[in-house]
């Protein structure tokens, strides 16, 4: 079902461009309710990005986009969809070029500035919603007006771009759909808290895919239960995350995004070894529920999204996981390409590491550009963490 629903998300994009009828690029995090309500044809060039990269393309585009300067401390992401953009065409994962842009920087600004130079390149128009950054622990009454005088605007631009009046009432189903996507998305991988886990969190990464692309669709929500229904069946008969005989032994938290290229190598050697990875801050990033009847609740979901906020925060999420998920240790993916998340990895793993005990691991690696990770380097963590969580199980 997530093959076919990915397929035909692709598929329905690339009629609707053959069709005439518009097509907008969004940030994955972007406030997708507004393209749904106004019946937008909507593609995410970061799943699309990730799809190259896990099929092994990635390389090419991004040798186009480096060629035309952009640096290699760009975001990956960026790089594959800025050399898609010019290059048109990728045999792993086609999607139809843009006549919008819409991004939200509550995930970070590089998205902002990719989206503005593909503006530019592709000379079409960009809507921005700008996410003030949350210092605190609850977003700022401010912060809130804010963004919803942001998210009236992204309105009337939609309006002036389209020619075509936003419908309120369609906004609260779509917000109905998106809340239900949300909460399935999360009562199912949350039962990763089960000892053993019905769940690899390998499988969270695969249906990802729908977590981005089709939030506001019923179909999303519809899948999401399945799939819950399906684990929750596994818990109840006491079955882990492999086949009969396969053992959970330990149990991790991944940080950070997934590395598409080397998604196989990455999940077997824990499996190697018994460890399975039972919840990560990735996914969990998706998980945008919010009171269904209000636009000042979703701008405050919006807002307070992991990406836009403090340390602390991050430390407290990780810290809530390793007791919630009961958790032997934590692998940490430095990311070579999202600067927002990892600069603050190694702050976010000293302080886990004081106020928990649970010992981890940091490796060198890449959402989608395969040259900065190592196979040998990965392994080796593995092995360093699987000694130390060995040692505290026996001293248990
Ligand atoms: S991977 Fe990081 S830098 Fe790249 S678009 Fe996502 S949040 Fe921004």
């Amino acid at each position: 079902m997530l093959a076919a629903m990915q397929a035909k998300h692709y598929e329905d994009a690339m009629k609707a461009k053959a069709e005439g009828k518009p097509v907008v690029w969004s940030a994955s995090i972007g406030l997708q309710e507004l393209l749904e309500t106004m019946d937008l044809t909507v593609v995410y060039p970061e799943n699309q990005a990730a799809a190259i990269g896990a099929r092994k393309a990635a390389p090419e585009l991004i040798a186009n986009a480096e060629g035309r300067g952009y640096s290699t401390d760009l975001c990956s992401y960026a790089r594959v969809n800025i050399g898609y953009a010019d290059v048109g065409e990728s045999p792993a994962q086609n999607i139809p070029l843009p006549d919008i842009l819409f991004c939200c920087d509550n995930l970070c600004h590089t998205v902002m500035k990719w989206y503005e130079t593909l503006a530019k390149e592709l000379n079409i128009p960009m809507v921005h919603i700008h996410a003030p950054f949350v210092y605190g622990d609850d977003v700022p009454e401010r912060t809130v007006k804010y963004m919803k005088a942001e998210v009236e605007n992204a309105i009337r631009q939609l309006e002036e771009i389209t020619g075509k009046k936003f419908d309120y009432d369609k906004l609260a189903e779509v917000m109905h759909n998106s809340n239900q996507t949300a909460y399935w998305w999360k009562k199912a991988y949350s039962l990763g808290m089960k000892n053993p886990s019905p769940l690899s969190g390998f499988d969270m990464f695969n249906y990802m895919a729908v977590a981005v692309c089709m939030r506001g669709k019923k179909e999303g929500a519809e899948l999401f239960k399945l799939w819950h229904d399906e684990l929750a069946a596994k818990a109840e008969a006491g079955l882990g995350p492999w086949k009969e005989g396969e053992e959970e032994k330990y149990r991790v938290l991944w940080d950070g995004i997934a590395c598409w290229p080397n998604l196989s190598f990455t999940f077997k050697t824990l499996k190697k070894y018994g460890i399975n990875m039972v919840v990560s801050t990735y996914p969990d990033i998706w998980n945008l529920q919010y009171d269904e009847t209000s636009l000042d609740s979703l701008c405050d979901v919006y807002a307070k999204h992991y990406a836009n906020r403090t340390i602390k925060h991050s430390v407290n999420t990780i810290c809530k996981h390793v007791k919630d998920y009961d958790l032997d240790g934590i692998i940490y993916h430095s990311n070579r390409s999202c600067k927002v998340m990892d600069f603050r990895t190694y702050e976010v793993q000293r302080q886990v590491q004081e106020r928990t005990g649970v010992p981890s691991v940091i490796f060198d690696g890449d959402q989608t550009d395969p040259r900065i990770f190592s196979e040998a380097q990965y392994e080796t963590r593995v092995q360093a963490l699987l000694e130390v969580m060995a040692a505290r199980k026996e001293g248990k």
